[in-house]
Parts: structure tokens; C-alpha cells; sequence
């Protein structure tokens, strides 16, 4: 197994001891049992390093680093946008995000949007144990929840927005193009969004705002309905395979 890893936010340097969090603290003593001696692994943006635990007591773990053993890599340019779900599938949500290497999760209040509001404390620790899971460097940030129309507002013209649109396939209406196709229009490296809706879907007002802007694309994700967090995990996924960083070399 290899050794656990750990988010610092503040700057790592070989040599420096470190005091970690109660959380993170906690995690390597009384959760994996681990004392002085034993091996870890700290990163952030900057990159990782080896440690070893130096000290384990009641009030902490203090590690002391070693050398640098990975430069840091980025996520992909990529925002998820979803309409906050049931309290347990928006922590899927998050957790799976993070794991497929989003940048950003933005949570938005569309009319049918059954939970408006958030509790981004809890949001944001399931997104650093993720990303400490999955060998990413940095934790995608999660913004406070915005009304749809006005993230829609402030929106980057730079940034297409792909929008997964239920109506463009199963319940007819205007159709929207396939996820691969549509997706093979884009510049592969150009900075993109996913725009999920809640299990109500979105109404005909926001349907129709959404496809009288430029940036957005709507999507079909085939002809079955999925629920909002399938919906998501399979969208970042095909994004991720087709213009994202599973591609080799990307
Ligand atoms: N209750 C709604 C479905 C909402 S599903 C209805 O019956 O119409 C939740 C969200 O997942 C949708 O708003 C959409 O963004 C996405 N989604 C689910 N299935 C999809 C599909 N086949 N194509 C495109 N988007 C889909």
C-alpha cells in the first residue's frame, strides 16, 4: 500500500517539520494506526513530498519532510455545474467530480432545485479526502450556490458550457446533438463547464434561456433518463476521455 497522502496548504520545503490538523492528525493515529517512524506522503498545488511522522501525541502529528518526490500536475480547465441534489447524492457528486479531475464544483438554484442551499464546510472535506485518494495536487474549489440565471450572467465567453439537455432526446423538443459529437466541434484544450439539472429536470423558461446563449451546448446523454448524479459522473467522463487529460499526453 503506498503511503497515505495528505493536503498542506501552506508551503512544503524538504527538511521543514510540519504540525498537521486535528483531522488529518486524527486519520493517521487512531484510523490507520500509524506512529512515529512511519512513512507519509504531504502535497498542494506545488507538488509531493515524502515524510515520516516525527511525533504522534494527543494534541498532534507533527511529520517532517523528505524530498520532493513528484511535481505537480493540473486538473483540466473544467467546472461542474449541477443543481444541488439529496444530501447523500450531492456528496457523491462531489466526491466523484473531484476523482474525475474537475477545477471547480458550482453548485446553482434552478427553479426545481429541491435543496437551495449547501453546507460547502462539508462539501469541501469530502473534496480534499478525494483528491487525497486519487493522487491529484490540487482540491477543486467549491463555490457558494448561485441562481442558474445568474452564473449564466457572469458568464466567461471563453468557457462552453456543455449542458445536459433531457429534452433534446428523450422527451423530443429540439434536439440536442450527442455528447461525442458535439464534443469533437471543441478546441481540446479550451476551458469548459458541465451543466447538470435536478431531478425535476430543467423547466421550458430555463430550457429556452440556456439555448439562446452563445457559449452553451446542449447535450443528449442517450435515451434513457439518468438520475442528476449519473448524469454528472457520466458527462465529466466522456469529457474527460474525449477533450480531457485521459487522453495520452494531455
Ligand atoms: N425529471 C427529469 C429528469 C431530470 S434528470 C425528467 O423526467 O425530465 C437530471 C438531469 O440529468 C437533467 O436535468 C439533465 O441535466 C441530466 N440528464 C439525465 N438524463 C439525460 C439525458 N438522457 N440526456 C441529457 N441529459 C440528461
Amino acid at each position: 500500500m503506498p503511503d497515505p497522502r495528505l493536503y498542506i496548504e501552506d508551503a512544503l520545503h524538504e527538511g521543514a517539520q510540519l504540525s498537521l490538523d486535528d483531522g488529518q492528525s486524527r486519520k493517521l493515529t487512531s484510523v490507520l494506526r500509524l506512529g512515529p517512524g512511519s512513512g507519509v506522503r504531504v502535497f498542494n498545488e506545488e507538488g509531493e513530498w515524502r515524510a515520516i511522522i516525527a511525533a504522534a501525541s494527543k494534541k498532534g502529528v507533527t511529520v517532517e519532510i523528505g524530498a520532493q518526490s513528484r511535481q505537480a500536475r493540473r486538473a483540466p480547465d473544467l467546472d461542474l455545474l449541477f443543481a444541488p441534489v439529496k444530501r447523500d447524492a450531492t456528496d457523491l457528486v462531489v466526491e466523484k467530480a473531484t476523482e474525475l479531475g474537475v477545477r471547480r464544483i458550482r453548485p446553482v438554484i434552478t427553479a426545481r432545485t429541491i435543496a437551495d442551499t449547501v453546507r460547502l464546510d462539508r462539501l469541501s472535506l469530502i473534496a480534499r479526502s478525494a483528491a487525497e485518494q486519487t493522487e491529484r495536487f490540487d482540491i477543486p474549489e467549491i463555490a457558494p450556490p448561485l441562481p442558474l440565471i445568474k452564473a449564466l450572467d457572469g458568464w466567461e465567453e471563453a468557457r462552453a458550457l456543455i449542458y445536459a439537455d433531457e429534452a433534446g432526446e428523450v422527451w423530443g423538443g429540439e434536439k440536442a446533438r450527442d455528447i461525442a459529437r458535439a464534443l469533437a466541434a471543441l478546441n481540446a484544450d479550451a476551458p469548459l463547464a458541465v451543466l447538470i439539472g435536478p431531478e425535476g429536470g430543467f423547466t421550458p423558461e430555463e430550457r429556452t434561456l440556456l439555448r439562446s446563449k452563445r457559449c452553451v451546448i446542449p447535450v443528449s446523454l442517450g435515451p434513457r433518463i439518468l438520475r442528476a448524479e449519473t448524469a454528472a459522473i457520466a458527462t465529466l467522463a466522456v469529457v474527460q476521455a474525449l477533450v480531457g487529460d485521459w487522453r495520452r499526453g494531455a
